[in-house]
């Protein structure tokens, strides 16, 4: 556990790096934020800015089955005081045809690209301070640690396509999935600290089976980011020091109970998207978040809750 607070750099998550000579790093707390669907109230905000973590990473989804709660849930957000990233998920800025067009077709209309980039134009602006972000490296700083955070691609709904390829190719240059990897393999190279992948959808590997990380039971197949999955690997191939890789996007309940963590080699991959966020059980309502814990040593994840104070 994190024995005294640390102290932020004015610019978190672009601050420079940790003083050299101080006292050997602790460990950094950081909150992961699953596919939140509409489930965030006061309470949440009012938690983790009381709270011993250093920052929030959400992984994306805010609003419900309709695109109109966005704002809302990105207002809400803009009132944590910890530094915090959010990576876009398939229905932060798509309606639910275009879901539904990339989920039959592997493609939405080009058309719609406009009406998608003003949602997230709007959304950059709701989180602010909190940061809309996607293919950036943000090197977070404490007094003690230094991380890099590898925020990936955007929108990403399903491993078999680049997802609002047009969308991306607006706001990214980005029309492939190898164009994808070359970016993200690209941060990788920019890193010189131990590395967090934050994404929405999960890598590839890890969903072949219902009980996986991000395991597709109605389909029978891995539904991951093949482009995330070789950024992982050429940055392992590299000798960088991959601590974590957070997603969500693929739901677990305690109905549907999947191995949400698993590690492979030094590196720990978390689906954070326990949906729904919050509900009650033994009457005792539940708000989820995983803490994740990075030192010296190999990262740990813990199921949190957010209670009221
Ligand atoms: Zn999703």
């Amino acid at each position: 556990m994190c024995v005294s607070p640390p102290a932020y750099s004015p610019e978190p998550f672009e601050g420079p790096q940790a003083e050299r000579g101080r006292a050997i790093p602790t460990v950094v707390q950081l909150a992961i934020i699953g596919d939140i669907h509409a489930l965030w109230s006061p309470l949440d905000t009012a938690y983790f800015n009381a709270s011993d973590v250093h920052g929030v990473l959400c992984v994306g989804d805010l609003p419900g089955r309709n695109h109109r709660q966005l704002p809302t849930v990105a207002k809400a957000l803009s009132g944590l005081t910890k530094p915090t990233l959010v990576l876009p998920g398939n229905h932060d800025g798509p309606g639910p045809l275009d879901v539904l067009a990339e989920g039959l077709f592997g493609r939405s209309p080009a058309f719609r690209a406009a009406k998608i980039n003003r949602r997230l134009d709007r959304l950059t602006a709701d989180l602010s301070p909190a940061q809309l972000t996607g293919y950036r490296r943000h090197t977070w700083s404490t007094a003690d640690h230094t991380v890099d955070v590898i925020a990936g691609r955007p929108l990403a709904m399903d491993g078999r396509f680049l997802s609002f390829r047009h969308v991306l190719e607006s706001r990214h240059g980005v029309r492939t999935l190898d164009e994808s990897t070359d970016r993200l393999c690209a941060l990788v190279d920019t890193c010189a600290h131990p590395i967090v992948f934050l994404a929405h959808n999960g890598p590839a590997g890890f969903g072949a089976n219902a009980h996986d990380p991000w395991g597709l039971s109605f389909f029978g197949r891995d539904n991951g980011d093949t482009d995330l999955q070789r950024a992982i690997g050429y940055a392992i191939q590299t000798k960088h020091d991959v601590q974590a890789v957070v997603a969500g996007h693929m739901h677990h309940n305690s109905r549907r109970p999947r191995s949400w963590q698993r590690r492979v080699g030094n590196t720990l991959y978390v689906n954070a998207a326990r949906v729904p966020r919050i509900q009650t059980l033994g009457g005792t309502e539940q708000r989820h978040y995983v803490r994740l814990t990075l030192g010296d040593g190999a990262a740990t994840a813990e199921a949190g809750c957010a209670q009221r104070s």
